[in-house]
């Protein structure tokens, strides 16, 4: 398709996951695709896919210069920040230091990449951020997500500021809350439960039976929705989150 031709599109966390599935989905609707990571290794092998309309550079979402860089090589006019990092525990467990780096990965760095971006969409008169939430944050409380749940929060919330602050000057900015995905790290996180559980097969009957149609999403699902997003159909959506998270939350 080309639902995104003439868009350039800025992604961080394309290395691996639903950033490397929208990144994907994203050069096949024809869009000029940035693909940006922290970790090289994981991103290079997006080359494999041989899109002509992608650029694959090292970002790290959680630091300034690299940002900045970032986003005057891409000039984008659709920003997607995927990047996140999930804690694990309760309010309990919760140390100071990990609490800083969820906030600063998970919320701080779209002020960064935002802040970066929005005068070049603002010079073109229009531009689509999307954020990366969750149905774990503001939408529903999932046990032993206390960090992640706050930070998911605190997306919806940046969301609706940016949305509203520009709305008349032709940029949307909305957020999507999915709920559990298959991706690499969700991976490492049902092999960590199934340590504790004793039982690899009980960890993904775990976070398989909170998903009430039996199974989770594949981030090319997600993937669908980012791009509706940043196309021009989705233009009359701004300041929302976009719950897509197999009826988790919608009992
Ligand atoms: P993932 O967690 O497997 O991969 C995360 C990627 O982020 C990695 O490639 C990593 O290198 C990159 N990254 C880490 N620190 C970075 C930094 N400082 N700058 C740039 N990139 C960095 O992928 P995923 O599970 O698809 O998660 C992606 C996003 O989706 C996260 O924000 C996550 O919270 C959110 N999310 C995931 C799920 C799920 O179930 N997988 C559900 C809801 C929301």
């Amino acid at each position: 398709g080309q639902r995104l031709k003439g868009k350039r599109a800025l992604i961080t966390a394309a290395g691996q996951g639903i950033g490397r599935a929208t990144a994907l989905a994203m050069a096949d609707e024809g869009a000029q695709v940035f693909a940006t990571d922290v970790n090289m290794h994981a991103l290079s092998t997006i080359r494999d896919a041989n899109h002509e309309n992608m650029e694959i550079f090292e970002l790290d979402a959680r630091d300034d210069e690299s940002v900045k860089a970032g986003v005057a090589r891409a000039r984008p006019d659709v920003l997607f920040n995927c990047a996140g990092f999930v804690h694990h525990g309760t309010v309990l467990d919760a140390k100071d230091d990990e609490w800083d780096f969820a906030f600063d990965l998970n919320v701080r760095s779209m002020l960064r990449t935002i802040r970066a971006a929005l005068p070049g969409m603002l010079e073109q008169g229009a531009g689509s951020i999307i954020n990366m939430s969750s149905a774990c944050s503001s939408v529903i409380g999932a046990p032993n997500r206390f960090i992640y749940g706050t930070t998911k929060a605190a997306v919806i919330g940046l969301t609706k500021s940016v949305a509203v602050d520009y709305i008349a000057k032709g940029i949307r900015c909305n957020c999507i809350c999915p709920g559990t995905v298959e991706s690499p790290s969700w991976h490492e996180r049902v092999d960590a439960l199934g340590e504790q559980l004793g039982s690899k097969d009980e960890a993904m009957k775990q976070f398989v039976s909170r998903q009430p149609m039996g199974r989770v999403a594949t981030a090319d699902e997600i993937a669908a929705l980012v791009v509706y997003l940043a196309s021009d159909e989705s233009a009359f959506t701004t300041g929302h989150p976009h719950i897509i998270d197999g009826g988790w939350s919608g009992q």
